[in-house]
């Protein structure tokens, strides 16, 4: 596939398969994306995401910021080891020495509040070394924002928490990107009541096409819309439809998947995509589409985007499998009636946009100077 637009994919979980595997991701690799088949697909510009697992959270761990310091740590020697291919990027500036130079643009991002450890000290530590988005909350429910899940416990705020709306302040303040992904409906409503930014879903889809809590509905997308965020589309069958969903479930459920194991988390992951490939049916590519013209229905043309999840997914829908394949999406967009530009709104535009406007700012340094602090 001919690669004709820029790509911003606003979420991939790569990192974990770095740091686990010792995948290079700077050569071609097993797993969904590298840098090599991201150029091919017309990656430009990608959030590295530091997803933390909460089985972190248990201190003989070392617990959660050191794991999302570990993977913050992948980010920074794949573009010292692949300076013709990555720079890091911190800000609008920032990104666009990079495209000029042919080079992806990474924006380093944290998956789950928790890695801060509900100190904001932490979350200026993990700032000053290059992180720019942060998804505040994961499928666990934190002492200061509940997810999407149910199950929260009485301990748990219905939305955010004081220290919760401290956060998303000091996320503001600092220039960082704050990732709605994830968090619970009244969550989501506290922190477009707080921010004075924009903000991103970046891995989410519509509620109206498949009913799922990770999904955002109509009176959400008009939300995001009125703060100027974006949402990211996902890649994930079992968020697009219900019924790719209900068969993943079903065999999630078999004994041959659940006896699938790695030598870590990271090798059981990729075998667990490589047995969802094979069995369940492929999930059309128009459901994604679909996705995406029902946001741009609702939000408007400026307020959608991609975030794949790419590595944090077992597979993609047909023709979208890797991130070799995003030029598909802009061509099923395409004959779908958007215009070139339009296209290009959705592809990367829009994303890069909200990046621009709030790491913007005199207070934000590029990340050359801070890659050395991070050993
Ligand atoms: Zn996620």
């Amino acid at each position: 596939m001919k690669a004709s637009f820029p790509v911003f994919d606003a979420h991939v979980d790569s990192l974990q398969r770095a740091l686990d595997l010792d995948h290079d991701l700077g050569t071609q690799t097993d797993g969904h994306l590298d840098l090599v088949r991201g150029r091919r697909g017309g990656l430009t510009s990608v959030v590295l995401v530091c997803f933390v697992d909460p089985a972190f959270l248990d201190p003989e761990t070392g617990g959660p910021g050191a794991r999302a310091a570990l993977l913050l740590r992948e980010a920074h020697r794949l573009a010292a080891k692949h300076p013709e291919q990555i720079a890091l990027v911190g800000n609008g500036e920032a990104l666009d020495r990079a495209h000029a130079s042919s080079l992806i643009a990474g924006i380093p991002g944290i998956e789950g509040g928790h890695a801060i450890e509900e100190d904001l000290e932490r979350l200026r530590w993990f700032f000053d070394r290059g992180l720019r988005v942060m998804t505040l909350v994961w499928n666990n429910h934190l002492s200061w924002i509940r997810s999407c899940r149910e199950g929260a416990g009485p301990e748990i705020p219905e939305g955010l928490s004081e220290f919760g709306r401290e956060v998303v302040r000091e996320m503001n303040r600092l220039g960082m990107v704050i990732d709605l992904s994830h968090a619970g409906e009244r969550s989501f409503y506290d922190v477009m009541d707080t921010t004075s930014r924009p903000v991103i879903a970046s891995h989410s889809g519509c509620r109206a096409l498949h009913d799922h809590p990770r999904n955002l509905d109509d009176d959400q997308l008009r939300t995001l819309a009125k703060n100027g965020g974006v949402i990211g589309i996902v890649f994930h069958p079992g968020f697009l439809d219900a019924d790719a969903r209900a068969e993943e479930v079903g065999l999630r459920d078999t004994d041959e998947y659940r006896a699938l194991k790695g030598r870590n988390e990271s090798e059981k992951f990729l075998l667990q995509g490589d047995f969802m490939r094979a069995r369940a049916t492929p999930l059309s590519a128009d459901c994604l589409v679909a996705h995406v013209l029902h946001a741009i229905e609702i939000a408007g043309l400026d307020h959608v985007g991609l975030g794949s999840d790419f590595d944090g997914i077992e597979r993609g829908p047909e023709n979208l499998e890797d991130a070799s394949c995003y030029g598909y999406l802009a061509e099923a967009l395409g004959e779908r009636g958007l215009n070139r530009s339009e296209v290009r709104a959705v592809m990367s535009g829009n994303m890069e946009r909200v990046f621009r406007e709030v790491t913007g700012g005199e207070a934000v340094a590029s990340l050359c100077s801070v890659q050395t602090h991070l050993e």
